[in-house]
């Protein structure tokens, strides 16, 4: 994963694991509210207390509303069954972990609960320690799907990212492509694409070695970066080409972003252990004003050959090849 990205994620979780975790007592007895209450405070929780069933499905709509909740059964508005059924099937991520509080004691009520989506049933009236055994299981579940998650995000953005500068990665660019160009067929709006290839990168490897290479190929995707707009999009096609798709841009518009991108990356010196040099790329740019105006390999095939009329021109400058 791109490191700056990886060391957010672990902050977050640090945060997270310092706050203390909030948890939902919705129950509409006084007493019983109160004496929650205390107790959540006391274990070190948070307690979010709502009075009736609607302000309990209010309080787990927030958007950082709790992922841990004690329902009571009973209450004005929506029950605590209703609600557990509501929370399911809104199969909100984090799973929000659900105890169930009744003064019911029949079995066939316990299964209609769980089958409602609780995760676990507590009779009235109950041990304190009880509920906070109750309570730790259920973050113990919490905290195993928070891991879950966390990893699904690092691999989701292994599969999708570029690990040497953090740009999307060839499947993930051309996949943007595609969806870009399916929406334009959709609105009618033009689409432009720029193929970067840097100059003579061959040779800035054999002067600083592979790993000055790399370091160039860092900040080259940083700079692109920083160029574009928040709607474009920039990713790494192979070695030292990137592609950069420039939605709502027709031709004229298209060659003055490029022409920005181009300055962008080679305005200022690279650095590699101390020694500035000079790094300029060449870009072919493509678009397309009209659906029928080519799919996303006519648009690559023909940004790849205005790169190479780029090149043949003497490098460091954009070519175009743009039709309707
Ligand atoms: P031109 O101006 O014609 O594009 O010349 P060039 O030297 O940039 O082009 P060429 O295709 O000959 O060389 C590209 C080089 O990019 C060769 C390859 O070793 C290097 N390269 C590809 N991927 C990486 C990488 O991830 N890291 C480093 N350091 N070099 C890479
Ligand atoms: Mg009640
Ligand atoms: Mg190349
Ligand atoms: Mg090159």
């Amino acid at each position: 994963m791109f490191p700056d990205r990886q060391l957010a994620i672990v902050a977050e979780r640090v945060l997270q694991a310092q706050a203390p975790m909030k948890v939902l007592a919705a129950e509409d007895n006084p007493v019983f509210q109160s004496m929650l209450r205390a107790m959540l405070t006391k274990w070190g929780y948070e307690a979010v207390v709502a009075r009736d069933g609607n302000e309990a499905w209010q309080a787990l709509q927030a958007p950082d509303g709790p992922c841990l909740a004690i329902l009571d059964w009973m209450m004005p508005g929506l029950d605590g069954v209703e609600i557990c059924r509501r929370v399911r099937e809104a199969s909100r991520e984090p799973y929000v972990y659900i105890i169930l509080l009744t003064a019911r004691t029949d079995s066939r009520d316990l299964v209609e609960g769980m089958e409602a989506g609780a995760d676990d049933y507590l009779t009235k009236p109950f041990e304190a320690h009880e509920l906070r055994v109750r309570l730790r299981a259920g973050q113990r579940i919490l905290d195993l799907q928070q891991q879950l998650l966390a990893a699904r995000e690092a691999l989701r953005e292994q599969a999708t990212h570029d690990n040497l500068t953090g740009l999307l990665n060839r499947g993930s660019i051309l996949e943007t492509l595609r969806n870009e160009l399916a929406r334009s067929n959709r609105e009618g709006q033009p689409v432009a694409v720029l193929m970067v290839d840097l100059d003579r990168f061959k040779q800035v490897n054999d002067t600083f070695g592979h790993l000055g290479g790399d370091n160039v190929l860092r900040e080259a995707a940083r700079r692109m970066k920083g160029a574009i707009r928040s709607y474009d999009a920039v990713g790494r096609y192979g070695g030292e080409e990137f592609l950069i798709l420039l939605p709502g841009c027709e031709g004229a518009t298209a060659l003055v972003q490029a022409e920005r991108i181009r300055e962008a990356l080679s305005a200022e010196a690279f650095e590699f252990n101390g020694r500035p040099f000079p790094v300029t790329c060449s870009i072919g740019v493509s678009c397309r004003t009209h659906p029928d105006g080519g799919d996303s390999d006519a648009l690559i095939r023909e940004a790849d050959e205005a790169l190479y009329a780029a090149k043949d021109h003497g490098r460091d400058r954009v070519s175009a090849m743009c039709r309707g």
